[in-house]
Parts: structure tokens; C-alpha cells; sequence
């Protein structure tokens, strides 16, 4: 069977390894924008402070022995002939293919964003050029308090560069923390000196590194701008090619969209939970290996289907602040029940006896059974006070205890 994959992140990677382990003999083609593809796109911000280099990225580089690379640009997908067009003129046939493109950048309408000194956290790329960028005493200002936003602040913070988070809302780290576990990782970046300006934008970036301008009228120096405001799926190269798109490529649990042959998984592609009912596109890490394993498996003859993933899901340590952010998290009043001690701030959200949410901040040992009870909306039932108490373990629910 020959498979043609569309973009060399880590659900193509995934899908590699699940076709070659149903079909051995498959011939695939992987188009891809990046050269180097198919990396550990989390982990460059490493590379941005210098802990990491672009090689350390790539661990599982030997998935792709045997597998055509082609760099370059999917530009069209005739799924009538079954070809997927290349910018420069290849045209690839296929049988089976993968629309695995991720998600890109969204570029805010600010005057100036086309300046050279504007720089995004996406790319491997990107981060090499960050971290050029990033010179003891430079001054930075990074738009979006989020999570790419907020580790790109700290690693340029860590290799001596001034830096300020301009962020709309009046906390860092929404919709994944709220109001009280915002407060203590802005206590943290602050401790490292990064300065936040909240319930603000930039208005406009000032030519040749001159600063920028708030939308306050604050004026802020700044020899470089980095923008975090969020990223959207990578579907317009399939415009015109007939597949469903909504948010982003429609699939089933499966991993196939409207066409025939055809699959998407990860970032670009958008799934209905089974526990929720909901249609989502996860921009998950994890979310992506799930589904491009799915995906691959069918494409090569084999049976498996999305047994659901957590629809959001944030792990991160910021400033030394370990922390894991699942499911529903802002619910206040009756449903939300908080803990806090010094440094760790845990707050579980109910619904009803079922768990829905969870935040855990300083300390995150158990967080991974609530994270599972959470995604499969397990009732509580008798485990409820000890989950309230935060000392529910594996074996508790293994045992039902
Ligand atoms: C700084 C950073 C930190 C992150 N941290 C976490 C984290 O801690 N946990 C977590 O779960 N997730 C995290 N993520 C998100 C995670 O990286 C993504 O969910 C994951 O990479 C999605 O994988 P993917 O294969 O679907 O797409 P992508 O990783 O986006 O890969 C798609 C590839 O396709 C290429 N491409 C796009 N269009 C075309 C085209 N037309 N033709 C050919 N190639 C194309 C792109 O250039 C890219 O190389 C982070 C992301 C960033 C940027």
C-alpha cells in the first residue's frame, strides 16, 4: 500500500510507526514544511535557552528509515485522482493519506507585526532564532500570557534578557488557571524579574527595534517583540479540495474525514470526545501521538479508534511552580473546593459526584489519577472524600476503596 503524509510533526511520526507496524512493506511519503521534521516541538524552549540543541530534539529520528521526505509545501489534494500536490510542481499519488499539517501561529492585526524584530515560538526554527535574538541586556516584550507565551518569557529571562508579558486579561494563564493559581505563578515570574502588564495589548510595534506601544499609551523599550496570542489549525493549503472543515479537518473515531483514503490527525484535525460528546480539536502533544497512532493503524489495513483523550491538559513546571491543569478549572462557588498551603494550591472542581476539574500547583504527585478519573467522568462515589482531601491514589480507585 503507498501513504502519503502531509506534514512531519509528531502525529505523522506516530502514524509512521503504526502504519510500518500493521504493514512492514508500506511505502510512504512524507511531505514537510520543517527540515528538520518530525521533532519535540515542547521542547523548544530549551533550545531558546541554549539547555537543549536542535539534535537533542529529534530522538526517534530512526522512525523515519526508509520513508521519502520531500521538503517542501502540500499545496493541493485532488482526491478524485488521489494526488497531493507540492509547492514546486511534485505531484504524489497515493492510496491512503494524512493530513497532518498542526496548527500555526495566529498573527494579531498590530501595526508594525511585520517588523523584523518579530519573532513567534512555533518552529525549531523560531527558537534558534529566539535564542539569536536573546542577548544578555536585551529588552523583550512578549505578547500573550499563555503557556507558549509565559515559557518563552522564562527561557529569554533566563539568558539575561529584560522581558514584560503584555497580556489582555487581568491574570497569566487563561483559561488554564484561575484567578488564585495565576497569582502564585505570577509571584514566581516576577521573583525572576519578568515584569507582567496586564488587562493590556500592544497597540503598536515601533520600526527598528524602537519599543513598542500599549494600548494604555505606556511606552515600553524593547529590541524584540515575541507574539503568543494562540494558534489555529493549518488547513488552508485544502481549500477546494472538498474535505470536511470546520474548525478544523472533521474525523471520525477512526481517524478518516469526508474522503475517501483520506485521514487527519493531531492539531488539525477536530474529533468528538466519546466521554463528552463534544466535538473538539485538542492541540495536545499527547492528544496528537493518540491520533496519529490511530489514524496510522487504519490507513495500514488495521482496526483501532480514539478512545478519547483529555480535551485539555496542561503540565509544565514555570519557575520551579510544577503544575497540571485538567478539564473545567474556573468554576467557583459550591462546586469548587480549594486547598491552599504556602507554596501548593490544589483546587478540585465536582459535578455533581463526578470530578470535572482540577488544578494542582507546588505539588502534583497524584494529579495523574484525578487527571484519568476526569476524562472518564468517573463518579466519585464513596472515593470522594479522600479525593477532596487530595490523597487519592491508583490503587484507591483500582480498588474501589
Ligand atoms: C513552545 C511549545 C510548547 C508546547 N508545549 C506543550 C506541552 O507541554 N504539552 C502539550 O500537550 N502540547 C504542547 N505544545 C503543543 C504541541 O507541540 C502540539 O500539540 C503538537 O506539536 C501537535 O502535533 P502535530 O503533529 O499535530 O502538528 P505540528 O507539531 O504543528 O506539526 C505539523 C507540521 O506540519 C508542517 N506543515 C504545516 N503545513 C504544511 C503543509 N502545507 N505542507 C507540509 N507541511 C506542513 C508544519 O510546519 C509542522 O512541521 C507545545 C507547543 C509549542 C509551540
Amino acid at each position: 500500500m503507498s501513504h502519503a503524509i502531509a506534514g512531519g510533526g509528531i502525529a505523522a511520526l506516530a502514524a509512521i510507526r503504526a502504519i510500518r507496524r500493521v504493514d512492514a512493506a508500506a511505502r510512504i511519503t512524507l511531505v514537510s514544511a520543517e527540515d528538520p521534521c518530525c521533532y519535540f516541538r515542547p521542547m523548544t524552549p530549551l533550545v531558546v535557552r541554549g539547555e537543549r540543541r536542535p539534535e537533542d530534539l529529534r530522538p526517534e529520528a530512526d522512525a523515519l528509515a526508509g520513508v521519502r521526505v520531500v521538503t517542501g509545501r502540500a499545496t493541493s489534494l485532488d482526491a478524485a485522482a488521489r494526488v497531493l500536490g507540492v509547492e514546486g510542481g511534485e505531484r504524489i499519488p497515493y492510496e491512503r493519506l494524512l493530513i497532518a499539517t498542526g496548527s500555526s501561529p495566529c498573527v494579531p492585526e498590530i501595526a508594525g507585526v511585520g517588523e523584523p524584530n518579530v519573532h513567534y515560538l512555533r518552529t525549531l526554527a523560531d527558537a534558534l532564532a529566539l535564542r539569536e535574538a536573546a542577548r544578555p541586556g536585551a529588552a523583550a516584550v512578549v505578547l500573550g500570557g499563555g503557556f507558549v507565551g509565559i515559557k518563552t518569557a522564562e527561557a529569554l529571562a533566563q539568558r539575561g534578557v529584560a522581558v514584560t508579558v503584555v497580556e489582555r486579561e487581568g491574570q497569566i494563564l487563561l483559561p488554564r488557571l484561575d484567578a488564585a493559581g495565576a497569582a502564585l505563578v505570577a509571584a514566581a515570574l516576577e521573583a525572576r524579574g519578568i515584569a507582567l502588564a496586564l488587562r493590556d495589548t500592544i497597540a503598536e510595534i515601533l520600526p527598528r527595534g524602537r519599543g513598542v506601544r500599549l494600548a494604555s499609551g505606556r511606552a515600553l523599550a524593547s529590541d524584540f517583540v515575541c507574539i503568543a496570542v494562540g494558534v489555529r489549525p493549518s488547513v488552508a493549503w485544502l481549500a477546494g479540495s472538498g474535505v470536511a472543515v470546520e474548525k478544523a479537518v472533521v474525523v471520525d473515531e477512526r481517524g478518516q474525514t469526508s474522503l475517501p483514503g483520506v485521514y487527519a490527525a493531531g492539531d488539525v484535525a477536530q474529533i468528538r470526545d466519546p466521554v463528552s460528546g463534544r466535538s473538539v480539536v485538542s492541540a495536545l502533544w499527547t492528544n496528537a501521538v493518540q491520533m496519529g497512532r490511530v489514524a496510522g493503524t487504519n490507513m495500514a489495513g488495521g482496526t483501532a479508534a480514539w478512545a478519547g483523550g483529555p480535551e485539555v491538559f496542561n503540565a509544565a513546571e514555570i519557575e520551579g511552580v510544577p503544575m497540571v491543569s485538567v478539564g473545567e478549572v474556573l468554576a467557583e462557588g459550591e462546586r469548587a473546593h480549594r486547598v491552599r498551603r504556602g507554596p501548593v494550591y490544589r483546587k478540585l472542581v465536582l459535578d455533581g459526584d463526578v470530578l470535572s476539574g482540577a488544578i494542582f500547583l507546588g505539588e502534583v504527585r497524584n494529579a495523574g489519577v484525578y487527571s484519568a478519573l476526569i476524562a472518564a467522568r468517573t463518579p466519585l462515589g464513596r472515593l470522594k472524600d479522600k479525593a477532596l482531601a487530595g490523597t487519592l491514589t491508583y490503587a484507591d480507585v483500582a480498588l474501589g476503596r
